[in-house]
């Protein structure tokens, strides 16, 4: 049998056929996941109709174009092959930062539920690693793909996790750059580039240090928190809509984050839930790293995969705490070894383990010397 995110190639040079290949391949799961985060958007923030959420969802269009114009023809690709309207695409990749901006009549809501995410990056002899668990509404968790996007000319690989219909969640590219992301709650979200676009540009980059001043020169919509590395830097940033603060810098060190900023300007822009389990999480990973002192793929493994504090631990079970599907869970694994291009991934809880050993094709010749 096939595993569940065993990677689809999209090879096309152009990449508006390469959008198309996408949305003609998901063509009912991306009507599915438009649906249910268009939805969500009225349900967990102020938008009033469907009609206001592509609205704005629409407004991201041309910012995506002028910003990004390789990604915006990957996304009016999916757009076609699916038969799903342009804006209702950016709500699919674009939910998390929608749900943050309010319409101008209307006072801010209370960030109701935070998503998750769990990103740790630690180092042994090895080389260094990164990882992410990808906590979601529960009812994402059947549509988490990996894809690998290789264009016949040879330019760029990248293998990304990813939902159906989405560029890129995180993942890395031929050149060595890694990329996870945790999703921040902010005060200040506004349109801007649509994210998962941003994550894709990002791995395509020759270094980290390019992946990061691309970041830093992107007009953003809303809060995340990036990290960056390629195996010789590493770098941690917090973001708003407005502001990017660099956090956590030091390839040596180890580094975690959850879903609350550490920066005092940005926590001045941040909107936390009170249900949150983003401070039950990093204390869990500040816990289990003095405890196991993790130090290669297999440590990191163990750690993305906890159930100490179950359910609200790293492999997070918030949806059966509250009896409620669109609650957040841990929808997806990854982890990354960044002096081999090795990646690891999984779906879905760690007790039903289906790890998938993962490499990029164009890896090995460009693999960053040992320091
Ligand atoms: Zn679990």
């Amino acid at each position: 049998m096939t595993h569940p995110l065993s990677p689809v190639t999209f090879d096309d040079d152009d990449p508006r056929a390469r959008g198309r290949a996408h949305g003609e391949l998901w063509r009912a799961e991306i009507r599915e996941l438009a649906a249910i985060r268009a939805e969500l958007c009225i349900r967990r923030a102020a938008y009033r109709s469907l009609d206001e959420v592509d609205a704005m969802a629409a407004r991201h269009l041309p910012v995506l174009a002028a910003e990004l114009p390789e990604m915006s023809q990957e996304l009016l690709g999916i757009a076609e092959g699916s038969g799903v309207p342009a804006a209702r695409i950016v709500v699919l990749n674009h939910y998390t930062d929608l749900r943050d901006i309010q319409p101008a009549d209307l006072a801010p809501g209370a960030g109701e539920d935070g998503d998750g995410c769990t990103a740790i990056y630690l180092s042994g002899p090895d080389g260094p690693v990164l990882g992410q668990t990808w906590d979601m509404h529960a009812t994402a968790a059947p549509f988490v793909r990996m894809i690998r996007v290789a264009p016949r000319n040879g330019t760029a690989e990248v293998l990304c996790l990813t939902l159906t219909g989405c560029l890129g969640l995180a993942g890395l590219g031929r050149d060595g750059v890694a990329v996870t992301i945790n999703n921040l709650t902010s005060t200040d979200a506004r349109v801007g580039l649509v994210w998962p676009a941003l994550v894709r540009a990002m791995l395509a980059e020759p270094d980290a240090r390019a992946a990061l001043a691309r970041l830093q020169a992107a007009p953003l919509s809303s809060g995340h928190h990036y990290m960056i590395a390629d195996g010789r830097d590493f770098f941690g940033v917090e973001t708003s809509g407005e502001l990017k603060v660099l956090t956590q810098l030091g390839p040596k060190a180890a580094h975690l984050h959850t879903n609350h900023c550490f920066d005092p300007v940005l926590r001045g822009r941040e909107n936390v839930s009170r249900q949150t389990t983003s401070f039950d999480r990093l204390n869990s990973a500040t816990t289990l790293y003095l405890q196991q002192r993790p130090r290669d793929l297999e440590g990191l493994w163990r750690m993305i995969g906890s159930h100490d504090g179950y359910p609200r631990s790293i492999c997070s079970h918030v949806d059966e705490l509250r009896g409620d599907p669109s609650a957040s869970r841990t929808c997806a694994r990854l982890a990354m070894e960044l002096w081999s291009g090795k990646l690891r991934v999984a779906p879905g809880c760690s007790r039903d383990d289906l790890p998938l050993e993962l490499e990029l094709a164009g890896f090995a010749s460009k693999r960053p010397a040992a320091p």
